[in-house]
C-alpha cells in the first residue's frame, strides 16, 4: 500500500462482509443490507480517470468504478505509474464507510495495449485466422498478467462482434464474420479470467473479462440510421429473428457458458423485423438485456454500459437513468457525468422509477466480482509480476500467433517461402512501421503510425533473417539484380467512428501503396503483404501479384511475419471473412446464397505438408472418415480429414476460384467450426468438382 496512512472514518473490521472465509454470496448479502441508497448509487457508477479533478469525489460519491477509456486522456507510461495511479485512487476508498475498492477497468484488446512497453497481439481478425482456441487462450492468459501486473482487475474485451460488412471500421476488433468461429475463439476469455467458476479472478495474473458489444455490433446496416446521418458504426442493426439468433446471440450463450465476468452492451440499435418495435437502442433494450442475457441465457455476471451512451436515449436524462437501469444495466460508464449520474440514480429510486430490487441487484452484481477478484482482501496493485510485461516469453506467444495468423492467399510458382540466398527488395509503407502494424487501440484509442512502442517491424524482422535486403519504402532505389520484391502495403490506424460517411469508409490501397506494388511487380516476381484490419481490394491487380499474403494488424512482433516468409513457420492462415472481388460485392459472407468472392471464407494456402495426391477416389475416403469421426466424437481426427480434404481442393483450384468452388469452400469451413466433419468433406469435394 502507498505511504500515505489512511484515515479510517469507520472501523469496519469485524464485519461478516470483510470476512474472506465466508462464501461470497454471503458476504454480499451482509454488505448490502448495510449501504445506503447513496452508496449504491455509487457503486453502480464508473468515472474517466482523468475527469476526476477533485480525488475526493471518490469517497463523496461513493465511486465503484474508474476506468482509463480509448477516448481519455493520456495514460501513464509505464507499469510503476499505473500501478502508482490505481493505489491513489483506491487509497480514497479508504476513508468511506465500508472500504468498498473501486474496480478498475481498461480496453486491452490486444495485449496491454495503452501501455508503452507491453506485448501488443494481433487485433482479434488475425487471431480468427489462426483458427486455434488454444494459441487464443495463452494470448488471453498473457495479456491477463500484464495488465493485472498494473494494478488493474478488468478488461473490456473481447468483442464478440460477428462482422457481416467490412466497411465498419472495427470489423478488426472481431475474431470474424462466422458465429462457429468467434465461439470457437473465446478460449480467450479462459486466458483472460482463468476458471469458469472465477476461482482464479483473485491471482495476480488474471482479470475480469468484458463480452462485448451485445448485440449485434457487427451487423449494422450500411447507410441506415435512425438519425438520419449514415453511419455504421453505432448504426441500425436490423435482422429477423432467426438471424439474431444464429448469428449474433450465440457466441453471448457461449461466453456465459465460459462464466464471463461481465457484458456491454453496443452503441447501435436493434431493429427486429417483424416485432413492431422498430430500431431501439441497445441499452434502452430490456428485452435483450434481462429477458435474454440475464434470464434465458443466465448471465450472473454484471452490465457495464458503453461510454455515455446513456446519453443516446430518448427522452430527458432523468428518463435515460431510469430506461437504462431497468433494461438491466447495472453500472454505468459515465466518464464526465458522474456526479449527474449518481444524483439522478438516487432521486429515480425515492421516486419510484426504479425499483429497490433493482438496485439491490445491480449491485449485489458487482460486489460478487469484487470479492470474487479479492478485491476487499488486495485493493492495491501487486506489481510482482511487473518484470513479465514485454518480457521475450510473451513476445514470444505473440510472435506465435502473429506466424499462425497469416493468410497466404495466393502462391503462384512457389514464391513463398523465400530462400536465404535470393536478394529480396522490400517496399511499401507499412514495411517498417510499429504503428501502422498494430493498428487502432495502441498507446491511443485511434492508434498512430510510427515509433509509438518497442517492438519489431516486419522490415526488421526480414532483416533478421539472414538474407540480402534492399529497403525502398517507395520502390524509388535501383530495381534490377533482385530475385523476390516484397511490397509491405495497408491501411494506417485508426478505431471508432470509421464506416460513416466521408470518413474512410473505403477499401481501396492508398495511390502511393499501388505505385509501389506496379514498380516492383513490373520488375521481378513479388509478394504483397496486406497490413489491415479487414480486405483491401486488389482487383486488376492480381494478375501482377506473384504472392498474395493477408497480414492483418499482427501488433509489435514483426519476426512472426518473417517466421512464415523464410519458411522458419509453415503458413497455415485462413480467411476468418470473405475477401471481396470489389465494394459493390458489399456485404458479403459465407452462407449467402449469391457468393463470388475474390477468396472465400476459409481460404489459406499452406506450406506445412505434402499436399495429398489423389482427386476424388481420396477425397471419397476421407469423406467416409471423417463422417466416422464426426459420429464418435473424435474433433482431432475430424479436423485431420478435412484439412487434408482442404489441400487437395486448394491444390486444383489454384488461382481460378470461382463462385461454384467458393461457396462450397467456404461453407465447409463453417461446418468444420460446428463440428460437422463428415458434411464438410461433402462440399469440399462440390468444391473439387467444380474446380
Ligand atoms: C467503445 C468500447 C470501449 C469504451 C471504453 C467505447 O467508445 O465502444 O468498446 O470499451 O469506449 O473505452
Amino acid at each position: 500500500p502507498p505511504a500515505e496512512t489512511p484515515q479510517v472514518v469507520v472501523d469496519a473490521h469485524g464485519l461478516p462482509y470483510l470476512n474472506a472465509e465466508l462464501p461470497v454470496k454471503q458476504r454480499v448479502k451482509d454488505l448490502l443490507s448495510r449501504m445506503s441508497t447513496a452508496e449504491k448509487a455509487g457503486q453502480m457508477t464508473q468515472a474517466e480517470r482523468g475527469a476526476v479533478s477533485a480525488p475526493g469525489d471518490i469517497a463523496a460519491y461513493d465511486l465503484g468504478s474508474l476506468l482509463s477509456g480509448g477516448g481519455s486522456t493520456p495514460t501513464p507510461n509505464t507499469a510503476e505509474a499505473w500501478a502508482a495511479m490505481i493505489d491513489a485512487f483506491q487509497l480514497r476508498t479508504r476513508t468511506t464507510r465500508f472500504q468498498i475498492p473501486l474496480i478498475y477497468g481498461v480496453d486491452a484488446v490486444h495485449g496491454h495495449n495503452n501501455l508503452v512497453g507491453a506485448t501488443v497481439m494481433p487485433h482479434n481478425i488475425g487471431l480468427g485466422a489462426t483458427r486455434d482456441p488454444g494459441l487464443a487462450r495463452r494470448t488471453g492468459a498473457v495479456t491477463a498478467a500484464e495488465v493485472r501486473a498494473t494494478g488493474v482487475p478488468w478488461d473490456f474485451a473481447p468483442c464478440l462482434c460477428v462482422t457481416r460488412d467490412e466497411r465498419w471500421g472495427r470489423s478488426y476488433e472481431a475474431f470474424g464474420e462466422d458465429p462457429a468461429l468467434v465461439e470457437s475463439m473465446e478460449t480467450v476469455i479462459q486466458g483472460l479470467q482463468g476458471a469458469r467458476d472465477g476461482s482464479d479472478l483473485k491471482d495476480d495474473d488474471k482479470v475480469l473479462a468484458t463480452a462485448k458489444h451485445f448485440v449485434g455490433d457487427g451487423g449494422t446496416t450500411y447507410g441506415s440510421s435512425t438519425t438520419g446521418t449514415y453511419t455504421i458504426d453505432q448504426g441500425v442493426t436490423e435482422v429477423t429473428r432467426r438471424q439474431l439468433e444464429a448469428v449474433h446471440l450465440a457466441p453471448y450463450q457461449e461466453a456465459v457458458d465460459r462464466g464471463v465476468g461481465t457484458v456491454m452492451p453496443s452503441y447501435s440499435s436493434l431493429d427486429v423485423v417483424g416485432d413492431g418495435l422498430g430500431p431501439v437502442k441497445m441499452h434502452a433494450r430490456a428485452d435483450m438485456i434481462n429477458g435474454v442475457l440475464k434470464d434465458r441465457m443466465g448471465f450472473d455476471g454484471f452490465v457495464i454500459s458503453d461510454w455515455n451512451a446513456i446519453d443516446q436515449l430518448p427522452g430527458d436524462y432523468a428518463s435515460h437513468v431510469r430506461t437504462a437501469v431497468n433494461a438491466g444495466v447495472d453500472m454505468m460508464m459515465v466518464p464526465y457525468s458522474y456526479k449527474e449520474f449518481s444524483s439522478a440514480l438516487i432521486a429515480e429510486v425515492k421516486a419510484g422509477g426504479v425499483g429497490q430490487r433493482r438496485l439491490d441487484d445491480a449491485v449485489a452484481r458487482i460486489l460478487t466480482q469484487k470479492f470474487r477478484l479479492g478485491l476487499f482482501e488486495q485493493p492495491y496493485a501487486d506489481t510482482t509480476g511487473a518484470s513479465r510485461i514485454g518480457s521475450a516469453a510473451h513476445r514470444d506467444v505473440a510472435r506465435e500467433a502473429v506466424a499462425a495468423s497469416q493468410v497466404l492467399l495466393k502462391n503462384d510458382g512457389g514464391l513463398l517461402p523465400l530462400k536465404k540466398t535470393q536478394k529480396v527488395y522490400v517496399a511499401g509503407s507499412n514495411a517498417d512501421d510499429i504503428g501502422n502494424q498494430s493498428g487502432g487501440w495502441t498507446v491511443t484509442w485511434q492508434g498512430a503510425s510510427g515509433d509509438i512502442t518497442p517492438g519489431t517491424t516486419i522490415l526488421e524482422g526480414l532483416r533478421k533473417s539472414g538474407g540480402a535486403i534492399t529497403w525502398s519504402k517507395d520502390a524509388s532505389a535501383p530495381l534490377t539484380g533482385h530475385d523476390v520484391g516484397v511490397v509491405v502495403v495497408g491501411e494506417t490506424p485508426y478505431a471508432e467512428g470509421v464506416g460513416d460517411v466521408g470518413n474512410g469508409n473505403d477499401l481501396e490501397l492508398s495511390p502511393a501503396d499501388r505505385a509501389a506494388v506496379d514498380k516492383v511487380c513490373a520488375a521481378m516476381k513479388c509478394a504483397v503483404l496486406v497490413v489491415s484490419g479487414r480486405p483491401q481490394l486488389i482487383g486488376d491487380r492480381l494478375g501482377e501479384i506473384d504472392a498474395l499474403v493477408a497480414s492483418w494488424l499482427p501488433g509489435t512482433e514483426g519476426d512472426g511475419v518473417a517466421d512464415v516468409l523464410y519458411g522458419r513457420e509453415a503458413f497455415t492462415g485462413q480467411l476468418p471473412v470473405t475477401w471481396p472481388r470489389s465494394e459493390a460485392q458489399l456485404p458479403i459472407n459465407v452462407g449467402d446464397t449469391a457468393y463470388d468472392p475474390q477468396y472465400p471464407y476459409g481460404w489459406g494456402l499452406t506450406t506445412l505438408t505434402k499436399v495429398p495426391q489423389g482427386g476424388a477416389v481420396t477425397l471419397k475416403a476421407l469423406r467416409l472418415a471423417a463422417a466416422a469421426a464426426e459420429r464418435t466424437g473424435s474433433d482431432t481426427a475430424g479436423r485431420a480429414l478435412v484439412t487434408k480434404a482442404r489441400l487437395i481442393v486448394q491444390q486444383k483450384a489454384g488461382a481460378a476460384l470461382t463462385a461454384r468452388v467458393a461457396k462450397p469452400f467456404a461453407d465447409a469451413d463453417h461446418l468444420l467450426l460446428t463440428g460437422r466433419y463428415g458434411a464438410a468433406v461433402e462440399k469440399l469435394t462440390e468444391a473439387y468438382r467444380a474446380a
